[in-house]
């Protein structure tokens, strides 16, 4: 069995039953500590057009390939995530195109495949996979989840209606009729947390476990700065004004391919009103988010998991970049 197959089975093996401790690590900044932001991957973008090339990287005798069953991580007998030979994974039944080639990592070719139902167990939601994987693993699996979840929705061309051809690992698709090309794609998105003085808002969401509270977050529009979506965002979800906004960090979030980029905003104090997105919002000391985030929701996730606590982290003043 090739090394890194155990690698990654080893890396499983306690999967659910411990939680994920990360090794020491050098300073980075704050973004680079996040999950699905510490990428070792080389996306190989001058080669991956060559077909001679992609052809020798699937004969690759490193290559391997993560298999999906459905937006989840499959299983292997052992419960672990199914990632095999890529000579292997590419005899499999798998929804079209097939094996994409989503990177090198230490020379090695990546790809990543969606199995037809039945093939293999489908694991937890993909959140729940991504807090314990190691920081390359969990970049390296959101990006093939992210290209996976577009390729996935664009067999077909959204100009024409023709079935597309894939290229460039399954990187570029092109439709043969009408000649448009289509590419993976990222949506910005803003998240934020507004705060006056020493108090911030929270919200929650319908469906969020009960007492959770986070930060707030929507997609820009087009035609929109990030500072004018935070502005909006706040507007409409809290009917609070922003007075300003302090860019902290982003971090891509494949669910399925948004680019959330974090800023603290200064609002002017006055009445929370939720929208009817929230389930409710309201004003937090400083001493209610620390009892909230290391009492009832501690543990809930990695602080290093997503952009939300890192903002709230901040404005705590216990985030230093070094601890989050
Ligand atoms: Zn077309």
């Amino acid at each position: 069995m090739p090394q890194y197959f155990v690698r990654v089975m080893n890396i499983w093996k306690d999967f659910g039953k411990t939680p994920l401790a990360r090794p020491p690590r050098p300073r980075y900044t704050h973004a680079m500590r996040l999950t699905f932001t510490d990428s070792r991957l080389d996306h190989a973008g001058l080669q991956r057009g060559k077909p001679d090339w992609m052809a020798q990287q699937h004969a690759h005798p490193q290559g391997r390939a993560v298999l999906f069953a459905g937006g989840s991580l499959a299983l292997d007998e052992d419960g672990g995530p199914l990632v095999l030979p890529a000579g292997i994974a590419s005899g499999l039944a798998l929804k079209w195109p097939g094996l994409i080639f989503i990177g090198l990592q230490d020379g090695a070719p990546w790809f990543a495949g969606a199995l037809e139902p039945g093939v293999a167990a489908r694991g937890p939601d993909f959140r729940l996979s991504a807090m314990r994987l190691p920081p390359d693993l969990a970049c390296a699996f959101g990006r093939a989840r992210s290209i996976m979840m577009w390729s996935g929705r664009r067999r077909f061309c959204s100009n024409c209606g023709t079935p597309n051809e894939a290229f460039d690992g399954g990187l570029r698709l092109t439709c043969p009729s009408c000649g448009m090309e289509h590419y993976p794609r990222t949506d910005p998105s803003i998240i934020l947390l507004p705060y006056s003085g020493d108090r911030c808002v929270l919200g929650r969401q319908p469906g969020w476990p009960p007492g959770m509270y986070a930060t707030l977050a929507g997609f820009v529009e087009p035609g929109e700065t990030l500072e004018a979506a935070c502005a909006r965002e706040t507007a409409e979800e809290v009917h609070l004004k922003v007075l300003g906004t302090q860019y902290i960090a982003n971090q891509p979030w494949p669910f399925p391919s948004s680019l959330m980029i974090g800023f603290l905003a200064e609002v002017e104090p006055g009445e929370v009103q939720a929208d009817d997105d929230l389930e409710d919002a309201r004003w937090f000391t400083r001493d209610e988010v620390i009892d909230l985030y290391d009492g009832a929701m501690a543990g809930w996730a990695p602080k290093h998991f997503s952009i939300s606590r890192l903002l709230i982290e901040r404005w705590l003043g216990r985030d230093s970049g070094a601890t989050v």
